[in-house]
């Protein structure tokens, strides 16, 4: 059983570009290549989890999250940084396309990508980490029973602050995130 980095994307791994799925507009935050490489080299596996209701909303097709996950194993592989997973949830519960519009398992809050990770990549939630921009990721996280770390960065703004949704850490980056986790972690 492995521990793993749960990964946001927008807003977190990337600056957030909402509903983009243009390759050539992706680029990693600031320091996120070099934090994530040290979580790497710690012996964490890497996992996204990413809400894109924008195919649900009929805003594009899931086949153009081929082309941003391509993109983004490209940006990380410059640092010698491999991509475990690239786990999405394609749903919204009233979203235009019929097929995608339903209340899932999969849509943060809720922590089904996550256990589907830990299934499919032998996982141990518990000694893993949900990082996120907004408080439905620290709820997906504590969730599947993970420690968690909000990216205080701006982009919550509703601060729905249950027990569920507190996060255990709180930075401003991706950096001050990976060294609260090498200060909080003994997997040797
Ligand atoms: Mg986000
Ligand atoms: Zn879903």
């Amino acid at each position: 059983m492995f521990p793993a980095i749960f990964l946001d994307k927008d807003g977190t791994l990337i600056p957030d570009i909402p509903y983009n799925v243009d390759p050539d507009k992706i680029e990693l935050s600031t320091g996120a290549g070099l934090a994530l490489r040290s979580l790497h080299q710690s012996g964490y596996k890497l996992v996204i989890i990413s809400n894109q209701s924008g195919v649900a909303r009929g805003y594009f097709p899931e086949s153009a999250l081929v082309g941003v996950e391509r993109r983004i194993r490209d940006l990380l592989e410059m640092f010698d940084v491999p991509l475990s997973g690239f786990y999405y949830c394609p749903h919204h519960p009233t979203g235009e396309m019929a097929s995608y519009a339903i209340a899932c398992q999969c849509r943060k809050p809720e922590p089904g990508l996550l256990l589907q990770a830990a299934q499919e990549h032998h996982l141990d939630c518990t000694k893993s980490w949900m990082i996120g921009d907004i408080l439905n990721d620290v709820e997906a996280g504590r969730k599947a029973g993970c420690q968690t770390i909000l990216l205080d960065n701006g982009n919550e703004t509703e601060w729905i602050l249950t027990p569920e949704r507190l996060p255990h850490y709180r930075t401003r980056t991706l950096a001050e995130a990976a060294e609260v986790i090498h200060t909080h972690t003994s997997i040797h």
